[in-house]
């Protein structure tokens, strides 16, 4: 794959090595328990994938972008529930990588270079998804810390994070004008979380409200300036979703595929394998198909970031374009894969059942895909700018 040097080959053989060890076994099991993946959080914590990004200096790796998808794709091939602990976790750290100052990175890295920490990230509320820029939760400063109260929806890791990146409205606005980010502790007084929600797939990836009641926060959390959280998330945080939900989706779509090429070269019909039958492998090649144009645009959108220099719009552009089309890749492939399964999908216990609602959750969150559209549209006369200059 052109895009791919030896040091990514490198960690995705490592990568897919712990998991065909210590993931697949267990993914079905995975994927079916509402409860905290325990396992793959310890093999995970003993490979360091937590800390995956964390600056070389502070001891960390400093994975790029790609090698981050190329983790999060790899597990998510057999459990999306168990890359939801390193992702969300990931872009954390490269938030405070890239926006916290010296005193911030000295303190928070020191913490977490153990590499065995998950870190939440909270900006959804019970009335404000798609909307974000109109969220509630205030943050009142009182000498150095801020009193936060409000409700937190939807929260991937619920109550097992060790620090919650937090976007809270801390200015009367207009709309996102008065947003900054906070970093709350697990341990802070006034934080609580509600039971796991009952999702229709990722079960082993608990999604909790969160709950602040006077919550004390010390300034010396916030990420950059007060009134700077909407820039911290559209620019900095927002295209980790092309390493994030892009490849969950890629993942998940390859692992649909591996599922329904198995069952094909195994199981027949009228005395032949049904890879035989013309219908059946025509589908198969439809979903290599897509899976590899997915892949191609997640790759390009992933070295566009890395290369350094873009411009933001170029990046939003293609981050949006890259999720919106996997997440939509992996439901086409994953209503393909039922064709070819049959009753081996329509089990829901099977992974492929799992594997089919995983598709259709990613389509919803970090910015459904219609939000990916908009943004994509918002941008068509500045791509339409770049083609005719050639620039
Ligand atoms: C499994 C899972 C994990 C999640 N983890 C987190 C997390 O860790 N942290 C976090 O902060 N949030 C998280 N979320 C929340 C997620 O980001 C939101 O669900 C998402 O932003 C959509 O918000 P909503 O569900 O409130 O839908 P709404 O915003 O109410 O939208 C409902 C529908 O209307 C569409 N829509 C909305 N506005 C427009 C518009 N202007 N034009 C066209 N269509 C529109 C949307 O696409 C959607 O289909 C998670 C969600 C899921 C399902």
């Amino acid at each position: 794959m052109p895009f791919l040097s030896s040091a990514h080959h490198g960690l995705k053989k490592r990568v897919q090595d712990l998991v065909d060890k210590m993931i697949a076994p267990h993914a079905q099991e995975i994927e079916g328990a509402h409860e905290f993946p325990q396992r793959a959080y310890k093999a995970f914590s003993r490979e360091k994938l937590f800390a995956l990004s964390m600056p070389k200096a502070y001891g960390g790796p400093e994975a790029d972008a790609l090698s981050l998808a190329l983790m999060v794709e790899t597990i998510s091939t057999v459990s999306p529930s168990s890359a939801l602990l390193v992702f969300p976790t990931n872009a954390v750290l490269r938030t405070i990588a890239l926006t916290g100052n010296s005193e911030q990175k000295d303190r928070l890295f020191a913490e977490l270079r153990a590499g065995d920490q998950p870190m939440g990230f909270c900006l959804t509320e019970p009335d404000h998804g798609s909307d974000a820029g109109s969220l509630e939760t205030r943050a009142e400063r009182v000498g150095d810390h801020y009193i936060v109260s409000g409700t937190k929806s939807y929260i991937t890791l619920g109550q097992h994070a060790r620090y919650y990146l937090t976007f809270v409205r801390t200015g009367p606005g207009p709309k996102a004008a008065g947003i900054s980010a906070l970093l709350i502790s697990r341990d802070s007084e006034g934080l609580d979380f509600g039971p796991p929600e009952k999702k229709m797939g990722l079960h082993g990836s608990i999604t909790s409200q969160m709950y602040m009641d006077k919550v004390k926060v010390p300034v010396a959390n916030r990420l950059w300036g007060e009134g700077e959280g909407w820039r911290v998330l559209t620019e900095v945080a927002n295209p980790m979703r092309v390493w994030g939900a892009a490849s969950m989706s890629l993942g998940t779509a390859q692992g649909l595929f591996n599922l329904a090429l198995k069952h094909a070269s195994t199981t027949k019909s009228n005395g032949r394998h049904l890879i035989s039958q013309q219908a059946i492998s025509f589908l198969l090649a439809e979903m290599q198909m897509r899976i590899e144009a997915s892949r191609s645009l997640n790759y390009r959108a992933c070295a566009l970031l890395d290369r350094g220099g873009a411009h933001p719009r170029e990046i939003e552009t293609l981050v949006s374009m890259a999720k919106c089309y996997a997440s939509d890749t992996a439901m086409q492939v994953a209503e393909m894969a039922g064709k070819v399964m049959g009753e081996a999908m329509a089990d829901g216990n099977s992974l492929a059942a799992r594997l089919f609602c995983v598709a259709k959750g990613i389509q919803i969150f970090d910015g459904s895909n219609q939000v990916q559209r908009l943004i994509i549209a918002r941008n068509l006369s500045y791509t339409k700018d770049v083609a005719d200059t050639g620039s």
